[in-house]
């Protein structure tokens, strides 16, 4: 694939692209070792020219380029001009539910200030013929580092002890799909609200597939959440059938329709959606769509495609894209958003205003 030739490409996005794709010589006490979606990384903060202290989830690799060095990222010997630094463990990780349960099993740090869960970590479309190329969400159940469902009293009692003791400024709450019409979110309501009764006024970010029935999106807004993420990772039907054969039979015209009542339902910029990077798509296709996207009030929340251990993709020998292309893509797209006056930390929860497993945010989106 070729990527465009206009990219006066600004230094210190394309090394916060390597960093997204190769990692770092570093060691991370928080993690996010597998599960839904595509990340499988240490967290850090990273401090690029005008942001400081984002954060960032990367690879731990030691056979990266970069290491980690008194507070900076070092390319061999030279600074990158980056600033690095590793989040803490946090203290509710030491913590366990009354029915013996670790906190850390039922919802994670990411960043440093984001508590994610899946509430349902079970998906439907997990059988190897349907299963989405990318994803390992039931690989963390099988090795122990998760339950399959998170009761709403689980879910408060850890967001209650997160927030008090480490400062968690927003929760994620993603589920595997279920069969039904509600597609996972009957369980996010009802989460929510108990979120929302131990720790009332908590951002909370839902993610979920289109429900069949669009009156799910009222219920999701009504029981308090205040973002939505509907995830269509590509909009190229090819791709669609390709990397997430049993996803892509949800019809992107059910997709379009969720989007816009959930733009209708929580306001604009409060609805965003993935894009993955390194799927198969044209390039200029991909930054069109995003456009398109930003037009509808979504926001684009683009993000490299990694070949994680455990998913299919990793098992068949699919790379990751290139630097040079997550680069070209995240800068066009950035332009648009900025053009549209739309940021990501305007959304107040999720993975958007969260920005860690994207390169958005060093670029300006
Ligand atoms: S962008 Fe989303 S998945 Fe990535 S670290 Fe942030 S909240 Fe977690």
């Amino acid at each position: 694939m070729s990527v465009g030739t206009n990219t006066a490409v600004d230094v210190r996005i394309m090394t916060r692209a390597e960093l997204a794709l190769h990692g770092v010589r570093s060691d991370a006490p928080v993690r996010r070792p597998d599960g839904a979606g595509p990340s499988d990384d240490g967290h850090f903060l990273i401090g690029h020219g005008p942001v400081d202290g984002a954060n960032a989830a990367l690879p731990t690799n030691p056979e990266s380029p970069y290491s980690l060095r008194d507070g900076r990222v070092w390319l061999g010997e030279d600074d990158t001009g980056l600033t690095l630094s590793a989040v803490d463990r946090p203290q509710f990780y030491d913590l366990t539910t009354a029915d013996g349960v670790p906190y850390e099993h039922i919802a994670r740090l990411h960043g440093a200030d984001v508590l994610a869960t899946t509430v349902v970590q079970t998906c439907i479309r997990y059988a190897e013929s349907d299963r989405c190329r990318f994803c390992t969400i039931e690989e963390s159940l099988r090795s122990g580092a998760t339950v399959a469902a998170k009761t709403p009293a689980q879910l408060a009692e850890v967001a209650e002890a997160a927030v008090r003791l480490d400062g968690v400024r927003q929760l994620v709450m993603t589920t595997g799909t279920t069969t039904g019409p509600d597609r996972g979110a009957r369980a996010l309501v009802r989460s929510v609200r108990a979120v929302l009764a131990a720790v009332p006024g908590l951002p909370i970010q839902v993610q979920c597939e289109p429900p069949g029935d669009l009156a799910w999106i009222r219920a999701l807004h009504d029981a308090g959440a205040t973002a939505i993420g509907i995830h269509v990772e590509s909009l190229d039907e090819e791709v669609r059938r390709r990397w997430m054969p049993g996803k892509s039979s949800v019809p992107l015209t059910e997709y379009e329709a969720a989007w816009d009542e959930a733009v209708r339902v929580f306001g604009p910029n409060r609805v965003s959606t993935y894009l993955l990077v390194g799927l198969g798509e044209h390039p200029d296709e991909l930054i069109a769509g995003a456009g398109e996207l930003i037009n509808r009030g979504v926001y684009p929340f683009v993000v490299p495609f990694r070949p994680m251990a455990g998913t299919l993709a990793a098992r068949d020998g699919i790379a990751a894209p290139s630097a040079e292309l997550l680069t070209y893509v995240t800068e066009g797209v950035a332009a648009r958003l900025r053009a549209a006056g739309m940021s990501g930390a305007d959304q107040k929860a999720g993975c958007a205003a969260c920005g860690a497993c994207s390169v958005l945010r060093a670029a300006g989106g």
